[in-house]
C-alpha cells in the first residue's frame, strides 16, 4: 500500500520526509560518479566559476550527457519529474561539485547558472546539507520561485562567448538558440 495513489497529483511537501534520504543518497552517488569520470575545468571555465562565487572551482567535474539521469526508485523518479526538477525540458543538473550538462546546451548562461549552484552547495558545506533546504524550497514555493533558483538567475551570465571552459575536446559552443525554451535546473 502506498500513500500516493498514481491517479492523485504528487505532493512533494507530504512526500518530502520520505523521499529526502533517498534523494540525498541518489545525488551523492551520481556526484561521486562524475567526480571519478568527469572532466575538470580549463582556464575560462575556472574563471566563469570564480565569477559566480565558487571558492574551489578546480574541484568541479563536468559530464556531458544525452539526457539527465533519473532515479530508479519509482517514487523518487516521480517526485523529480512531477516537480519539474528532472523533466525532459531540463538541460543541466548540479550535484555538489559535479555538473551534468545535456549535449548541445553548453552555453555560458547555463554554465554560470549551474556553477552558481556549486557555490550554493559550497556555502552549505555538502550535498546532504544543501539538498534538504533546496528541495524544501521547491516543495514550498514551486521550482521557478525557489529562492535558490532566483539567486542563480541573478548570476547567470547571458553574454555569449566562444570560449574553452573544459579541458577535453576544445570547449563549448556559442549559446545556440534552443528549439524550444529550455529550462534551467
Ligand atoms: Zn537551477
Amino acid at each position: 500500500m502506498t500513500p500516493y495513489a498514481s491517479d492523485k497529483p504528487f505532493n512533494l511537501q507530504s512526500a518530502f520526509p520520505h523521499q529526502l534520504p533517498k534523494a540525498i543518497q541518489w545525488a551523492e552517488e551520481r556526484s561521486q560518479e562524475i567526480q571519478t569520470g568527469g572532466v575538470p575545468l580549463a582556464g575560462k571555465g575556472l574563471e566563469i566559476a570564480r565569477s559566480v562565487g565558487v571558492q574551489r572551482p578546480e574541484q568541479i567535474r563536468m559530464a556531458f550527457v544525452e539526457s539527465l539521469p533519473l532515479p530508479e526508485d519509482e517514487m523518487l523518479r516521480r517526485a523529480a519529474l512531477e516537480t519539474g526538477l528532472l523533466g525532459p525540458g531540463m538541460v543541466g543538473l548540479t550535484l555538489g561539485y559535479s555538473v551534468l550538462i545535456c549535449q548541445g546546451h553548453d552555453s555560458l548562461r547555463l554554465l554560470s547558472h549551474e556553477f552558481r549552484h556549486v557555490y550554493q552547495y559550497e556555502q552549505a558545506g555538502s550535498i546532504a546539507a544543501f539538498l534538504p533546504v533546496y528541495l524544501q524550497q521547491i516543495a514550498m514555493a514551486g521550482y521557478p520561485n525557489a529562492p535558490f533558483e532566483i539567486d542563480e538567475g541573478a548570476h547567470e551570465i547571458v553574454l555569449c562567448l566562444k570560449t574553452n571552459v573544459a579541458m577535453k575536446d576544445g570547449g563549448f559552443k556559442e549559446n545556440r538558440k534552443p528549439k524550444r525554451q529550455s529550462r534551467l535546473e
